[in-house]
């Protein structure tokens, strides 16, 4: 959907209590004014909704401020649906395109949900652990799995109050497998709200940095039936090798080498067997916590699967 379809749908459901607009032509006119006469979007916005409240009517705070309705993310299961949110931004991920702006994992009293905010929308930057109010964000569905757009029209309120984030972690379990590139010391951007692992010293937004280490393992667990990625941030990583980020950096140091971390800690876990819990996002699975329950017994296993 273009953005301004987006915007146009926008508008026809602000004002779906008063007047039946299509959200065609409310496109076609905005398209007209930004395309054709290079207005700014906003101006070319109120101009149109302004014509609407006097074919109407209206006035304009007679009209819904947003028109899209307030869901908690647990309920979104529909595509392409304007919504209110009352969120914490739960974490921050890497964007894997320079179009989009942020991307990550909002959560509220119901679960979480991945969201997306592009550059061209020119929105402030969200921080972790800060809670908000979203009006106006379009849901999006792929494969099965729910997101939200943030887009120009959205609005961002930061909340005094602290949204609680539901528990909707999934439970995995396996051997780790694997542990995949960009795990062990790894170095983010330090500019603010940009966390990007850095390539070679470099951020894919600010170019050279001076980094700032972290530890990461991005690992595989196999049950023997499915594989799961999953990531350890630092704290977990820390929890999981005993390893800690200034023994990593200490360990470098000496090998003049970053990824000995990564081999060393391989090590340690390769191999060994891990149940693990976190929200899911994608593929993986954000390790909040986990447990090495031992080496399933399966003796008792079987004795146990006869006598049912
Ligand atoms: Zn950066």
């Amino acid at each position: 959907m273009s953005e301004l379809r987006q915007e146009a749908e926008a508008m026809a459901e602000q004002f779906s209590d008063h007047l039946e607009v299509d959200p065609a032509e409310i496109e076609s006119r905005l398209e007209n004014l930004v395309d054709e006469y290079r207005v700014p979007l906003e101006e070319a916005r109120r101009s149109v909704t302004n014509s609407y409240l006097d074919d109407a009517g209206l006035d304009r705070d007679e009209l819904a401020p947003g028109g899209a309705t307030r869901v908690q993310v647990a309920d979104i299961d529909e595509d392409e649906q304007w919504v209110d949110l009352r969120v914490t931004l739960v974490d921050l991920w890497e964007p894997r395109s320079d179009s989009i702006a942020q991307v990550g994992l909002l959560g509220d009293e119901s679960g979480t949900i991945k969201f997306v905010a592009f550059e061209t929308s020119d929105l402030p930057a969200l921080s972790e652990g800060q809670s908000y109010a979203l009006s106006n964000v379009v849901t999006d569905e792929y494969e099965g799995r729910y997101s939200v757009k943030l887009n120009r029209t959205t609005q961002i309120t930061e909340l005094d109050e602290s949204i609680e984030v539901g528990d909707d972690a999934d439970t995995v379990e396996g051997a780790l497998v694997d542990i995949q590139s960009g795990s062990g010391l790894i170095k983010r951007c330090p500019e603010d709200d940009c966390t990007r692992v850095l390539q070679n010293g470099r951020c894919s937004e600010h170019g050279q940095v001076d980094g700032t280490f972290d530890l990461r393992i991005k690992g595989v667990l196999d049950d023997g039936e499915t594989v799961t990625e999953v990531i350890f941030d630092r704290e977990a990583t820390e929890q999981l090798t005993g390893t800690t980020l200034e023994e990593a950096k200490d360990l470098a140091m000496d090998a003049l080498d970053t990824t000995v971390v990564a081999e060393e800690m391989a090590d340690d876990v390769l191999g060994r067997y891990y149940r693990v819990t976190g929200p899911t996002f994608g593929r993986y699975v954000l390790v909040d916590e986990f447990e090495e329950p031992g080496p399933v017994d399966v003796e008792s296993a079987l004795i146990e699967a006869r006598s049912i």
